[in-house]
Formats: structure tokens, sequence, C-alpha cells
């Protein structure tokens, strides 16, 4: 897996790739979906891998929405799900805390409603989100920002409000070396037509520049927690799974690290061929992680395949 060929997946090769198969981890935005514009034929596709007796998970590096949201916006696309078959990194952040670190006091958020629900969802206390801006403040105001003390866990995920005020908070609390620090998911930046706005990672980026320390969990795509939960969740061989998606640095290097039989590459998101190439040809090993197995145009021609 290590030196990945990224082989156009063809009626050669498909087979195996199918029988080698139980569970088909696929990439939301970019694969199935841009926005809220179905990606033609994915729809299609999904239908036929379940047909063939695959179990589908929807995995997410979006952390605006619960897992009932994602439902509803999965459904509303044509791409019906129960709720465990969404893995999206605000309920593994919740899920993450509460049975894996079993951590037991408040949380400071820096994120939005989807990440306070989940966290509500398993019962940890939160706060932090919505607007938190400060108006004629003064320079000492924002040396003495009330803190709580039973917060010992700082979460940082997407907050369209996010602020200076926001940062001072998420500052003073991870100051101290005893109190958590965890990002949903550290994208850099997400294209929306034709324009690449900030990703959770620049504010993830922000505080950790002001605390001066890097996050203790990152639980989305390309790190460990979110495959940790779908273990959790489901009874998985990693081998017998394979993962699709559109970006490289999260999609495809969650495949490298987690062990799983394949990853597939589709071009209809973020990474293009020639990235990938460049990726190739490169010595180190780093970049060799960041190279699928396999790519296709588009999800639909993987349907295509599973018919001929
Ligand atoms: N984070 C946010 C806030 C997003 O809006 C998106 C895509 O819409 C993502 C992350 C990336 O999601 P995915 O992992 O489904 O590509
Ligand atoms: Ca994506």
């Amino acid at each position: 897996f290590i030196m990945a060929g990224c082989k156009l997946l063809d009626e050669g090769n498909v087979q195996s790739f199918l029988d080698n198969t139980d569970i088909v981890l696929t990439d939301c935005d970019g694969v199935l979906w841009r926005g809220n514009q179905v990606i033609p034929g994915a729809q299609e596709t999904i239908e036929k891998l379940r047909k063939l007796g695959k179990k589908v998970l929807f995995v997410t590096n979006n952390s605006t929405k619960t897992r009932a949201e994602y439902v509803t916006k999965c459904a509303s696309l044509g791409f019906p799900a129960s709720e465990d078959e969404i893995i999206s990194s605000s309920y593994v952040t919740a899920h993450y805390l509460k049975y894996i670190v079993k951590y037991t006091g408040k949380v400071y958020t820096v994120g939005p409603q989807g990440l306070a629900q989940e966290l509500n969802a398993v019962g940890i206390p939160n706060f932090g989100t919505g607007p938190d801006v400060a108006e004629n403040w003064k320079f000492e105001d924002y040396t003495t920002l009330p803190l709580d003390p039973e917060v010992n866990c700082v979460v940082v995920g997407f907050d369209k409000d996010f602020s200076y005020v926001k940062l001072c908070r998420a500052t003073a609390y991870l100051r101290d070396k005893g109190c958590l620090f965890v990002a949903t998911n550290t994208d850099t930046g997400l294209p929306v037509n034709g324009r690449f706005i900030p990703g959770t990672g620049t504010i993830v980026a922000a505080v950790s520049e002001a605390a001066e320390r890097r996050p203790d969990i990152i639980c989305g795509k390309p790190h460990l927690p979110i495959f940790d939960t779908v273990l959790k969740l489901h009874n998985v061989d990693p081998k017998r799974c394979i993962m699709i998606g559109d970006r490289l640095n999260t999609d495809i290097e969650l495949a490298h690290n987690c062990g799983l039989g394949a990853a597939l590459l589709v071009l209809t998101g973020c990474a293009t061929l020639e990235e990938v190439r460049q990726k190739q040809s490169s010595n180190s090993i780093a970049d060799q992680r960041l190279v699928p197995n396999f790519y296709l145009p588009s999800l639909a021609q993987l349907g295509t395949l599973i018919d001929s």
C-alpha cells in the first residue's frame, strides 16, 4: 500500500477491488455532492454498492451538523442513511471525549451549533457557541475575561462567529497545560463556488499560535479518532474497508493511517491527477501516504463498472 500506484479503476481490476471489500467509507462533499448539488451518478453508485451487500458509511470532516441533520441532508439529496451510518467530525469529537477520554468536566467550544448539540447528546456540558464580540472594549478588558474553573477542555470546530474575544478565552484556558486541546478537524480550506474559504484548520492554527501548543487530539480525517469511532460502532475489519475521497491529506491519508484495504480518489472535488503524480514522483514517505491505489473521474464510473 505504501507504494500505491493510483491506477485507473477499470474492468480489469474492479472485481478484486469489490471482492476484497465489505465496508465502503465515503467522503461526502466532493464525492457525493458539492454544497447542495448532487454529483451526477453518485446516488446510483451508492445504491449499486448496497445491492452488492456492501455497507456504506458516510464519513465527513464537516463539524457544522449533527448526525440527525446529516440524515436529513443525505435523504434530501437522495442518499438514504440511518444515523449510525453517519460518521461526522462533531459526533466523533463528542463520542471520543465521552467514551475514550472519559472526560467529565465542562467544554469551552469555539465551534458551531452542531458541535454543541453532539456534546449535549452525550451529556458533556459546554458553552461558547454563537457570537461573542466586544464593543468599546479597552485593552484591559481582554485580560479580565471571567474563566469557568470547571473547564478543562477546549474544542475548536468550524466557527463562523470566530472572534478575538473567543481567541482570548480559548488562549486563557489553554495556557493551563492541564487543559485538553481538541480539534474537530484541520482542513485548511474549502473550495466553494470557485473560491477558497478558510476552513477549520485556520481557526485551529490561530488558537495554536496564541496558546503556543498543538492540539492534543484531532478527531477528523486523516487522524485515528474518526476511524476508532467506526470500529466502535460497526464490526469491521480495516483491511476489508475502502475509503473513497476527493482530498489527499484527509481521505487518502486516512486509508494509509488506518490500514484500510484501499483508497479510491475521485476527481470531482479538491485533488487533481497532476497533484497525485507530483506526490508519486516525490522521494518523501509522507508524500507516498497521499497516493491512492485507484482513481476515477467521478463516482458515476464505479456504478458503470459494477454493471459491466
Ligand atoms: N468542514 C466544513 C465546515 C465544510 O463545510 C466541509 C464541506 O462542506 C468540510 C469540512 C469537508 O467535508 P467533507 O469531509 O465531507 O469533504
Ligand atoms: Ca471531501
